[in-house]
Formats: C-alpha cells, structure tokens, sequence
C-alpha cells in the first residue's frame, strides 16, 4: 500500500470514528458553552504553532470543534432550514473530497462530467421540462443569482437591449432576500424589485401580478422576470404556480421558481401535485441540501431551455474554447473549479431511489401538520399562520398577556434557549409582529418529540415573562416613571 493511501485510511479513518463517537453521544442541540468562551478556546490557538500531526490536529478539532457543533439531527434542532444528511451522500462527500475531482472541465473529471449531466437530467424529468438542463451550484442563493441573470440577458437582448434602469423583476415580499440582493448584483436600481399582493395565506396574487406587469409597460419599464416562490421560507407557502405561469405566458416574461425549500416535493409519492405547474418555469431553483437530505453544498439551477444557460457562457482558450468537442460544464456556470456535489444525490439515489427521499419528507409534512393543530389547540400558543411545508409560526401568549408583552418576549426566548443548547428556534416578522418559528425538516422527529419540545418552549417563555413582569412590579413600587425601554 502507499503511504498516501496509508496515511488516507489512518487519518481520515480516525476522523470518521471520532465524528461516529460524538454522533452516538448526541443529546441536545448543541451545548451550553458561553459565546465568549468558545471566542476565547478559538482565539488560544496558535496557528503558527502546529501540533506536528494530522492525528493531532484530528484529535483537536474533535475536541474543540465537534464537541461544541450544531446538530441538525438532534430532535431539539428546530430552527432553520438545515437537515440531517443522508448517510450515503456522507460517503460520497468522503470519496469526492478525496479524488478532489473538479466539474469545471470534461477533462478535469471525465465521467464525473457525465455523473453531474445524468443526476441533472433526472433532476429537469421530475420537474417536467422535456429537455431541460442545469448545473449545480452552491446554494439558492447562487441558483437565484443564476436565474437572474440569465434573465436579465435574455430581457436586454445581451445589452443591446433596455437599460438597466428600466427593468423590472416581480415577486413578493416572502420572496427570499437572495432575489433582492442578486438584483442589486446584476446592477438593477433598488426599485426594480416589485412586491406583487398576497393573499391571506402569503401566496402571490395572479391577478395582481397581471396589474403590475401592465402598470410597469406603462410607465415604459421592461418585465424582466417574475419569481415565484414554492415555499416560501417563513411561510413555507407555495406561489399558485398554474395562474401565475397562464400570466407569465401571455406576457412572455420569464418565469423563475424558486423551490429551493419545497423540491422535495418533486419525489413526494402523496404532495407532487403541490408543485403542478412547475414544468411551465424558465428556470428553477432546487435546494437538495434543504428537503432532499443532502450535506452542504448541494443545489442546482435547472432550465426548460438549454439554450438559455449560455446566455453567461464565456470562453477561454485554456479552458474551454468556443471548439471544444467535449462538454464543459463551466460553459454553463458561474463558477470556474467546482466541487463535483452531484456525486452526493446520486449516491443517495442509488442507495434508495427518490421515492425514499420523497417519503422522508413527506414524514416531516405530517408532523408538521400534527405540530399546528397542537399549537391551534393549546392555551398559551397562538398559531400565527398556516403552512403547506414544514414551518410553525407561533408566539407564547396566554389570556390576559398584551399584544406587546408577547411580541417583547420572541427575541429573548429565542436568545435563551440558544443559550441552553437544549431546544432551537428561531424567529421572524410576521405582517410586522416578532414571531417565534420552528423549521422542521428531520424525518426522524415525531409528533411527540416536537410537542416536548413546545413544552421547554413554553415553560421558558413563561419564566422569562414573570421576570419581566415581577421587575416590572418592583420597578412600579419604587415609584420609578414607566419608560419606553420597558414595553
Ligand atoms: C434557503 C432559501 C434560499 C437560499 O438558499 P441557500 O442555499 O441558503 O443559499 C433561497 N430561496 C428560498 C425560498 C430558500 O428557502
């Protein structure tokens, strides 16, 4: 054996079995170590003084890093959209990073080139689109961006159309901040993005939508792109996909799905028709490190037309020159070396097809759905929204506790318990209200877990209100002014 492979087996071996230890002892979220702590333990490593090994160094991260991590696989995890991965893209992830294969070029990877193609085209089947094509990415975030700017291309006819200042991108206010953000990059002015109306649910309204378009060619602007959501990630609401690709058509604007949170109803066996219409997209964003189980980074931008992808198409004699006979995968990217992700999905697909997947998620659903008629139910929650996905909006407010003193207690709950390390929420705005929201997204948390988890919520949310209220009385009996700071 060589000594590369040697030192292969040993070292990452040995990290393997002390990353499996830690995951066998898991029993909360993360620890309760104080967050000037964990400053200090880092900042008292000196990195110009190496341990001498990689055993060392293995044994170091073990100790400092991993012991204090975030588990998204514990049941008190419930914070954000992050989930616990599928152990045969683990594997995968193990053997890429070791071949450290990059799908910039054909010959760079070879038949991983083909592997990325293949889990791609499986991707644009289960969507619908009859000759769709994609690339992966490194999040959403990257897919939106994409998406935008092969838009914006198209939009500008390759700049010899509309100015920049005059066009304009419709979605809606539970949009993800991506859309915003990528407008600003691709050098839009702030208004260009417009909030289309929503209804009650938070899910774009068609027909305003259509009113926007129209109110936008009159005054002269060009409708870029519409993006429609299909989960939203507060809500967890999808856009009605149909109405808003009837009106995407009539007006011949490019329609962007973001599904970077709901895709996993693509292999859902019981939600599929939740994304009908999906298939009518431009182009779409899938998140496979969200609802598909995949470790970080796992995400793609797929495209009805292959066309479109090389509206960003650039090349270079070194690299990919306009002649080559072999696909280059960077001819469809943003990104030039690439990690070879799709080797992650595909692994998880062969290990049990995505039906599995689909199931899986199709479990978190359920609890979901069992976790709101819960909160509906119990006295001192109120269920601020509904959802179609996997979000739980809800703020602690018992009879006789104030609209203010309930919204003042989101932030400090939620602080608290990130504190303890035990349960983990988060929290938004809703129509202007501070919310409390779990994300469930783990297919082996059940209905009870959940539930004991409320449980701490509320038992923590009550103690933290009684302290409030008790300095409050004591403040009172002092004689001291009621002051703003104390609402
Ligand atoms: C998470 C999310 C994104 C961003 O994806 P990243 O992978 O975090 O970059 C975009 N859109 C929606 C709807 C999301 O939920």
């Amino acid at each position: 054996m060589s000594d590369r492979a040697d030192r292969y087996r040993t070292v990452v071996g040995g990290a393997v079995d002390r990353t499996a230890t830690r995951l066998a002892a898991v029993t909360t979220p993360t620890t309760d170590t104080i967050a000037a702590v964990l400053r200090d333990r880092v900042a008292a490593v000196d990195l110009d003084r190496p341990l001498g090994s990689a055993e060392a160094a293995v044994d170091e991260v073990d100790d400092l890093v991993t012991a204090e991590a975030v588990w998204f696989h514990d049941p008190g995890y419930l914070a954000h959209l992050n989930c616990p991965v599928a152990v045969p893209a683990v594997a995968a992830e193990a053997v890429l990073a070791a071949v450290n294969t990059s799908v910039d070029t054909w010959d760079q990877s070879r038949i991983g080139t083909e592997v990325e193609r293949r889990v791609v085209s499986w991707v644009t089947d289960t969507i619908g689109f009859t000759a769709g094509d994609g690339v992966f990415t490194s999040g959403g975030t990257q897919s939106n961006l994409h998406a935008l700017l092969l838009a914006r291309q198209a939009a500008t006819r390759a700049g010899r159309g509309p100015a920049l200042d005059d066009l304009v991108v419709f979605a809606t206010v539970s949009s993800h901040f991506s859309v915003r953000r990528s407008a600003m990059v691709l050098g839009l002015p702030e208004r260009a993005v417009v909030d289309v109306a929503t209804d009650a649910a938070g899910r774009m309204r068609p027909d305003d939508l259509a009113h926007a378009i129209a109110d936008a060619r009159r005054a002269g602007l060009t409708p870029m792109a519409v993006v429609a959501t299909a989960g939203t990630t507060d809500r967890g609401c999808i856009d009605p996909l149909e109405p808003i690709a009837d009106v995407c058509d009539l007006e011949d604007v490019w329609l962007h799905v973001d599904a970077a949170y709901g895709c996993g109803l693509l292999v859902s066996p019981t939600r599929r028709h939740l994304l009908d219409g999906i298939e009518r997209a431009r182009s779409v964003t899938a998140d496979f490190h969200k609802s598909f189980f995949q470790p970080v980074s796992s995400s793609a931008l797929l495209v009805r037309d292959p066309a479109d992808l090389r509206r960003a198409s650039w090349h270079a004699d070194y690299l990919n020159p306009e002649d080559a006979d072999e696909p280059n995968q960077v001819d469809k990217s943003l990104q030039t070396t690439r990690r070879f992700d799709a080797l992650k999905l595909w692994t998880t697909l062969r290990a049990s097809g995505g039906p599995a997947i689909g199931r899986a998620f199709d479990r978190v659903l359920d609890v979901a759905e069992r976790v709101h008629d819960h909160v509906r139910r119990h006295p001192d929650l109120v269920l601020v929204a509904p959802t179609q996905l996997s979000t739980v909006l809800f703020r602690w407010q018992p009879d006789g506790v104030s609209d203010v003193d309930a919204d003042a207690l989101v932030g400090p709950l939620r602080a608290t318990l990130l504190a303890e390390g035990r349960v983990l929420v988060a929290k938004t705005v809703v129509d202007g209200r501070p919310t409390s929201k779990l994300t469930l997204l783990n297919p082996e948390t059940t209905v009870d877990q959940v539930v004991a988890s409320l449980d701490h919520v509320v038992a923590t949310a009550a103690r933290l209100h009684h302290v409030r209220v008790r300095g409050r009385a004591h403040a009172g009996a002092h004689g001291a002014p009621t002051t703003g700071a104390d609402r």
